[in-house]
């Protein structure tokens, strides 16, 4: 592949595939958006589940990859700082406190980028995603809280080097970053931006339907909703109203096949070639959790700080046994009664783990049931698709054939 300098794109263009047409990366494909573009032509390199390339491009994006010896980055990925954070003043409607929107609207009112990628939703479907580059603050406003489906964001890229547009800002999770970085150098820019969240356990618009389906009481009316640190799932309904369902009276059974087959094969969880990561599940309940990777998230994070309560990340328990019991638990499909799910939502709540802890226990549970879903559906990918650092965090565990 030859790669240009940046401000150069003269690079090869194939065509865009058509909406609905098989992807190259077939069923493990997470519809990032790239293939609608005409930087299809680089899809065997950039595609996050046919070239995994972590240490490439955690070298290209941070100076260096991370480093297996310190627990930390085995699990949070290359990082400079970690901390607990939240706005003074939330946005309302956001997905937590607004983090992610206040930095993007930032940006362009100092004038630091001229457009920003994020996801607005369609006018009839609240979760159906739309893709835009945004050029305003009330454009990103727009675009907050989660869309909780597969989501094509760098569907847009050919606007981007058709505008003209010399500094911006893209917002997206894991694997859309992947293919992004690999594209990074043909897209005409000055300066790239990345501001990631996490990403666990998407679902295509139908799969979404079927989880609200199965386990809210009222899914058309939910607004918004997360896998909480209190392990439970918080349902947010347009009348404020707060719903909680226990993890473990999930339908597991009806649910098994709800998430993508991509989403159970990533091992990008904390959003690796991203400059900020701003998530939630290493923080204290309600607090989100912010991860500054280099000197850029650095100055992203800086332009916020003013507005921002900050502590320090804390971590608390041993996630050990009970990401252990549950790995045969999600195997078999066990669903408890209610009652005795609700049980032991509480009973783990109190003594389980917390802050960076329960953020390992979620990465721990989500590896080691991804690793299995590529062992047998996969196998002939197994051992160049999973990164070296996701096989160290899954061989602490005993694993069913
Ligand atoms: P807001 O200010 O509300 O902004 C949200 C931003 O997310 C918007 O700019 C929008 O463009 C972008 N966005 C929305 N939907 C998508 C999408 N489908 N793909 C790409 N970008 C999108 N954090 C954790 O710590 N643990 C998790 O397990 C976890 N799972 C997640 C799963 C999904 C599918 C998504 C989209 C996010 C997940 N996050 C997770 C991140 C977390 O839920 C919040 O998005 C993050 O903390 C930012 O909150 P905020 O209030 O600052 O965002
Ligand atoms: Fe193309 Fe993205 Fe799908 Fe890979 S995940 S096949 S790059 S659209």
């Amino acid at each position: 592949m030859t790669i240009s300098t940046p401000n150069t794109p003269k690079h090869k263009k194939a065509k865009a595939l058509r909406p609905g047409a098989r992807r190259p990366a077939k069923e493990l494909c997470s519809e990032c958006g790239l293939c609608d573009t005409y930087y299809i032509h680089y899809v065997k390199d950039a595609c996050a589940f046919l070239n995994q390339q972590f240490d490439n491009l955690e070298q290209e994006t941070h100076g260096r990859t991370r480093n297996l010896d310190n627990d930390n980055e085995t699990y949070f990925g290359v990082h400079q700082d970690m901390m607990a954070a939240r706005k003074k003043q939330p946005i309302e409607g956001a997905q937590w406190t607004g983090i992610v929107s206040t930095i993007a609207c930032e940006m362009l009112n100092k004038g630091i980028v001229e457009g920003v990628v994020c996801v607005q939703n369609t006018q009839e479907d609240r979760f159906q995603p739309m893709p835009v580059i945004a050029r305003t603050p009330e454009e990103v406003l727009a675009a907050k809280v989660n869309k909780p489906t597969l989501s094509p964001n760098l569907s847009v890229l050919e606007e981007i080097e058709n505008s003209g547009m010399k500094k911006l800002l893209v917002i997206g999770v894991g694997c859309q970053i992947q293919a992004l970085r690999t594209v990074e150098k043909q897209l005409g820019l000055e300066k790239l931006y990345v501001l990631g969240t996490p990403c666990v356990d998407n679902v295509t618009r139908e799969g979404l339907q079927k989880f609200l389906d199965t386990t809210s009481k009222s899914p058309e009316t939910v607004v918004h909703y997360e896998f909480m640190q209190d392990f439970r799932v918080h349902f947010k309904h347009e009348d404020g109203s707060i719903e909680k369902v226990p993890f473990f009276g999930l339908n597991t059974k009806k649910l098994k096949d709800v998430f993508a087959p991509s989403c159970m094969s990533c091992f990008d969880y904390v959003n690796g070639l991203a400059d900020l990561v701003v998530g939630y599940m290493g923080a204290p309940f309600g607090w989100q959790w912010i991860t500054v990777r280099n000197e850029t998230g650095k100055q992203m994070l800086d332009l916020v700080m003013n507005q921002l309560d900050t502590q320090p990340v804390m971590s608390q328990g041993d996630r050990k046994n009970a990401v252990q019991q549950s790995i045969p638990a999600y195997d078999q499909a066990v669903t408890l009664p209610m009652w005795a799910a609700k049980l032991m939502g509480v009973v783990i709540e109190k003594i389980g783990p917390k802050g960076l802890e329960y953020g390992r226990f979620s990465i721990d549970s989500h590896f080691t049931r991804n690793y299995l879903y590529v062992k047998r559906n996969h196998p002939e990918k197994l051992e160049a698709h999973v990164p070296e650092f996701a096989k160290k965090i899954v061989g602490q565990y005993k694993l069913p054939k």
